[in-house]
Formats: C-alpha cells, structure tokens, sequence
C-alpha cells in the first residue's frame, strides 16, 4: 500500500527528500540538546541494560586510539560509552516519535529486511542518519554527541531479533508469557532481558562471555555486511524466536516456557550481542575517523567515489522521510 512517504519521495526527488530529512533531523536534534539536562529517565527497554553496556564495553576494547579520543571529547564528563548506550532508551519519552527509531517490524513471513519496511523512520534509517551527523567534522559538537549516543544504541538494537521480527504484536510485546518464576513478561521482554539475565548474573559475566566470542576466529566473519543485512539476521533469528523449541509451533500468549527455550536461545541471544559489539567498534573507528577528515578538503575527482564509501553521509538510503 502507498505511503505518503511514497509518494512524497517520487514527488520530491532523493535529493530534496534527503535535505528536507535532514533538516527535521537537526530540529530534532536541537530540541533534544534542550531537553537532555532536564530530561527524566525511565526504565530501559530494548536490549536490557546490561547487554546494551556489555555489547560496548566490547566495542570500546576494539577502538582506534584515535577514535577513543574523539568518543572522550564528545561525550559529556564522566559519561562512559557504556553510559551513552542507554541514553536513547532512558529519554525516549521526551523526544515525540522516537520510540519508532529503535526497532523496523519486519513480518517473519518476509524474507529480508527492505526498505518499504521501513516507513517513516525506523532503525535502519535512523542509524544512517545518526551515522551521517556523527562522521561530520562540520556538525556542531552537542549534535555530534547525540549522533554518538543513538548509533551505539541503535546499532545493538537491530541486532535484537525482536526489534526487526513482527507478527502484528508489536515484536512479540503481545505475546504474554511466563518464562522460568516470572508470570507476568511477554516474549519481546524475554529477549531484551528474561534470557540473559537467566545465563549470566550481571553485566560483567556477560561482557566477559561477548569477548570469548568474539575472540574465536570465525568472529572475523562478522565484521562484514550492512545495517540492511544485520536485520536480515536478526529476522532469521525471530523467526525461531517465535516457536516453541523444536518444533514449528507458533509461541501463543499463555505458554510457559522455561529451560527448553532458555537452552535453544540463549547462545542465539550471546551472538547477536557479541556481533553488535564488533561491528560497533568498526562503526566507531570508520566514522570517527571519517570525522577528522578537514572539513574544506575537498577530494580529487578521480577519488570521489572512494570517498563516498567511507562517508557514511553519502549512503543515507531515500526510502522514507522522518515524523
Ligand atoms: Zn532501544
């Protein structure tokens, strides 16, 4: 069915389009610089806070030198990145529409993640966005530092097999469910949080178990692949997420499930947060490093499409305007 996104953008043009996008995204952006002092936190939700602070505490180790300098000098004194990876969860209230950044609902029937799933902003476009401001040398600071606390966080957040898996129940949020003693959580909860937090008894031991991960060989495997093809794993990742272990029943609200689908799910769930992790660090590194780049050197022709690989500005797909 045709959007108005859809047919706005065959109206205005990429280009128009990706300007006028822009241009909502700083008014966005100025208004938050604006409510974050004052902003009160909530509970987190996505990626529970633990896997959120693990996953970059694992791309913090990988950093550039040069890009760990430039996370300190944007973040605010005494803000860990650990501490900017739930920056977006803890003020999603106080920025309208926000919610819809974290997540793109992907029906499981689908078989990839496209743009058409997209909408009006999801986590796939937001996350270019993000990564577009935070790799501007020319972008002022304070913007530049919450491009830096919504890519870290968004980049974990697509790799939540929930956030990209849909079955009309806003990614498994309607599916109730008891899961081991709690009889009160729903099968979107169960992967933010309800399977981590029943394998490890904190953020230190999950860090830990994500930098055995990804000291294994095949670790290196993963650094490939784009925004566009995470979601696709995390949506082969839901489609076993929503059935009962072993079987190709579909999970139904009421089911109790417990150690069979803690035993199947948890090195899925570790996976997905180790993979976050790495390719975070290699998000970081390009971007920050991109970042320092003078901001009037202006490339030799025969080396502009070079440099539009490595500017994550340039790569901004044009499927949807933002709210
Ligand atoms: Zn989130």
């Amino acid at each position: 069915m045709p959007s108005d996104a859809v047919s706005m953008r065959a109206a205005a043009g990429p280009g128009k389009l990706r300007r006028a996008r822009a241009g909502r995204l700083a008014a966005i952006l100025a208004a938050l610089v604006v409510a974050a002092p004052i902003a009160a936190s909530r509970p987190a939700f996505a990626w529970g806070r633990n896997a959120h602070r693990a996953a970059t505490r694992l791309a913090e180790s990988r950093l550039t030198p040069e890009a760990r300098a430039l996370v300190r000098e944007l973040l605010e004194e005494g803000e860990s990145l650990a501490d900017a990876s739930t920056w977006a969860d803890e003020h999603s209230r106080d920025i309208p529409g926000s919610a819809a950044w974290h997540y793109v609902n992907v029906p499981i029937t689908a078989e990839r993640y496209s743009a058409e799933h997209c909408r009006d902003a999801c986590v796939v476009s937001r996350l270019a966005e993000f990564r577009a401001i935070l790799a501007d040398p020319t972008a002022p600071k304070a913007r530049r530092r919450m491009a830096l606390r919504y890519v870290v966080h968004l980049v974990e957040d697509v790799h939540q097999p929930l956030h990209v898996g849909d079955r009309r129940d806003r990614g498994g949020n309607n599916v109730q469910l008891t899961y081991f003693r709690d009889e009160f959580t729903n099968l979107h909860q169960v992967w933010d949080s309800g399977i981590l937090r029943n394998g490890y008894r904190g953020e230190r031991e999950l860090a830990d178990a994500l930098f055995a991960l990804a000291r294994r060989p095949e670790a290196q495997e993963w650094l490939k692949g784009t925004a566009e093809d995470w979601a696709d794993e995390s949506l082969a990742a839901a489609k076993k997420a929503y059935r009962v272990p072993g079987s190709n029943e579909l999970l139904r609200s009421g089911a109790r499930l417990g150690r069979e689908y803690q035993y199947a799910n948890l090195p899925v769930a570790l996976e997905r947060l180790a993979r976050a992790g790495m390719r975070l660090s290699e998000v970081l590194n390009a971007d920050l490093a991109a970042a320092k780049k003078s901001p009037d050197a202006v490339p030799a022709p025969h080396f502009r499409g070079r440099d539009r690989d490595r500017q994550p500005g340039r790569q901004v797909p044009a499927q949807s305007a933002p709210r």
